[in-house]
């Protein structure tokens, strides 16, 4: 079932020189019980996309619809609905929590917010969340500081879900953490799918990360999908050359070509630029056409991929 999708979605920044489309016509659906990874390298517009999906930001045209509502449109209750049925987590858990409140308030604060509980119903879910994210009550009397990173990811965690929200959009929740740690929170992101049945957006530049736990994966290269699909098939058998570089680039898949890693640089700026495909420049297959005109996300092998070739 589509909790939330997108549809057509753009949104522009402008910079002194040139006009920016992080987001380029995109159109995603997260669903129940599903990992969806949303992968690209930094200043791809990973996280513009979890802005406009939480209503952080205001796209320039397009739709998010929640179970088939525009967000934008929304009133009470259904924004209420919409603001409690979506957990966020971010990168960094030491600037998500506040310092001068105790792991409790911080964690209580959203049942507060929608106050819709009683007091011992409030006491009695932090405690349930507290467990599920494998500590004891007594982390309920500390401070963030008083925490390690991994602790503290774990507490913006349960946070996110202490609402018991559809879909939790985490956007890069693993990269402040050290390798050890990421793959203690990747078994708890798992758990709690499978618990909760929940729908996540994972938004990350680990592939890595990706293969290990996400269903599917969308592959964002400057503003626009260039690849979807299953993502046991998409590491298999990589069809847009792009995506085909991020594979052959992943420390420890196809050694022979890792010396090919990824240098995002000036060039991509230039990139924005690009009447035609954004990867152009950087392609080893390109053709005349893709100078100047657009790939459309196409159907190929029961997944999209945007690119001439197909
Ligand atoms: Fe390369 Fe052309 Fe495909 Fe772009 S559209 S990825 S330039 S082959
Ligand atoms: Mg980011």
């Amino acid at each position: 079932m589509v909790i939330l999708k997108s549809v057509n979605l753009n949104k522009t920044f402008k910079t002194k020189n040139l006009n920016i489309s992080a987001v380029d016509n995109l159109n995603i659906e997260i669903t129940k019980n599903q990992i969806f990874a949303l992968v690209g390298e930094s200043g791809s517009g990973k996280s513009t996309v979890a802005k406009l999906l939480t209503k952080l930001i205001k796209p320039d045209s397009g739709y998010i619809l929640f179970k088939d509502y525009d967000i934008w449109q929304m009133k009470n209750p259904e924004l209420l609905n919409f603001r409690k049925s979506i957990g966020i987590i971010f990168q960094d858990p030491y600037a998500s929590l506040n310092p001068r409140m105790k792991i409790q308030s911080i964690i209580e604060e959203p049942l507060k917010i929608h106050n819709q509980y009683a007091l011992d119903e409030i006491k009695t879910k932090v405690i349930e969340i507290v467990k599920e994210m494998g500590f004891d009550e007594s982390i309920l009397d500390r401070y963030p500081h008083q925490l390690s990173g991994g602790q503290r990811q774990r507490v913006a965690i349960g946070r996110a879900l202490i609402l018991n929200p559809e879909i939790l959009i985490a956007d890069e929740p693993l990269s402040a953490l050290d390798i050890s740690l990421q793959a203690s929170l990747l078994q708890l992101l798992l758990k709690v799918k499978e618990n909760k049945k929940m729908g996540i957006l994972l938004i990350t530049h680990d592939l890595n990360i990706v293969k290990t736990v996400s269903d599917k994966v969308a592959v964002m290269h400057l503003g626009r999908i260039v690849e979807e699909g299953q993502t046991d098939e998409v590491f298999t058998e990589p069809l847009h050359p792009y995506t085909r570089l991020l594979i052959s680039s992943i420390p420890g898949f196809h050694r022979r070509n890792r010396k090919k890693t990824l240098k995002i640089s000036a060039e991509q700026n230039l990139a924005w630029n690009l009447k035609g495909c954004r990867f152009f420049d950087r392609c080893n297959y390109k053709m005349a056409i893709c100078e100047n005109s657009i790939p459309e996300l196409k159907i190929v092998k029961n997944r999209k991929v945007r690119c001439f070739l197909y």
